[in-house]
């Protein structure tokens, strides 16, 4: 990664943005689409800044790369992860809309919605830009299950920053999140930040801002009640007949079959939706 946030050892640990090219991406994807993959999560940090070269030695984006593996007959659904907001351009926007192997899906971390943390943890986007791509995505694909990473107790984060943190989580309404207290990383440029903030203080906030992020996923899940969903299935569930499988939005499906499954690929009825996952009939 060659973000540098303030807070993060990732370019530390991992080095500097490195991208395969796109003919060793789609010969990968083409040899797991033909053992029997119908699903590629593609991986990085940042995924969406991703500039490999193609066989013409042509510079190609995230967009392009995607649109090159939904052309493998066999592949059914792609997502990618973890993106940063300020390479999030409009032809990846574009084609949430345009490709419909690309999973409505997005997780796209914000860590806080106050401009000046934001500015401290050296993320250089503002709340205003960050909302104007989910506006922007909203258009294209109403439903998209949006996703996000929040950093709670970042040093100085006043009450004042807080509650802009929870005035865009009310605003956004997200699908899922990962939510954490922040934590000191040696070597990184917030270690030298002081943090006068109490322990206590920080896990009041954190149970404050997952308490909403728990309810809007509930909420999320449950506008899919009644709705018919498609579900690739990843094996067996908990219990005794049981399966277990995953949506295009990503979200957890169970369903109950009496026998051996031969398909991968099945429709299900939602009858139920809980905070982590959605049960439902067998169509
Ligand atoms: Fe890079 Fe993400 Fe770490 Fe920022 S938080 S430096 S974007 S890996």
């Amino acid at each position: 990664c060659n973000k540098f946030c303030s807070f993060c050892v990732v370019p530390f640990t991992r080095g500097a943005e490195y991208s395969r090219s796109v003919e060793e991406i789609v010969d990968e994807a083409k040899s797991l689409c033909e053992k029997g993959c119908k699903e590629i999560i593609l991986l990085g940090q940042n995924v969406n800044a991703y500039h490999g070269i193609n066989k013409n030695k042509v510079q190609i984006n995230l967009a392009g790369l995607i649109t090159e593996l939904a052309k493998i007959t066999k592949l059914e659904r792609i997502t990618y992860t973890t993106s940063h907001p300020r390479d999030m351009n409009d032809d990846l926007i574009n084609l949430h809309q345009d490709n419909e192997k690309l999973n409505p899906y997005l997780h796209l971390p914000v860590q806080s919605g106050s401009d000046s943390i934001l500015k401290n943890m050296n993320r250089k986007y503002t709340v205003k830009q960050y909302l104007k791509i989910i506006d922007k995505l909203r258009k294209k694909v109403p439903n998209i299950a949006l996703s996000s990473d929040f950093i709670v107790g970042f040093p100085g984060e006043t009450k004042k920053d807080f509650q802009e943190t929870l005035n865009l989580v009310k605003e956004v309404k997200f699908a899922q999140a990962y939510s954490f207290k922040y934590s000191r990383r040696i070597g990184t440029r917030a270690n030298r930040i002081k943090c006068a903030l109490a322990e206590k203080e920080k896990d009041e906030r954190l149970h404050e801002l997952q308490a909403i992020l728990n309810n809007q996923k509930i909420q999320y899940n449950q506008s899919f009640l009644g709705k018919k969903v498609e579900v690739l299935i990843k094996g067996k569930g908990k219990k005794e007949k049981q399966y277990r499988g995953t949506t295009k939005w990503m979200q957890s499906a169970i369903f109950e079959y009496d026998g051996y499954l031969e398909r991968n690929k099945v429709n299900l009825k939602v009858k139920s939706a809980m905070e982590n996952c959605l049960l439902g009939d067998l169509i």
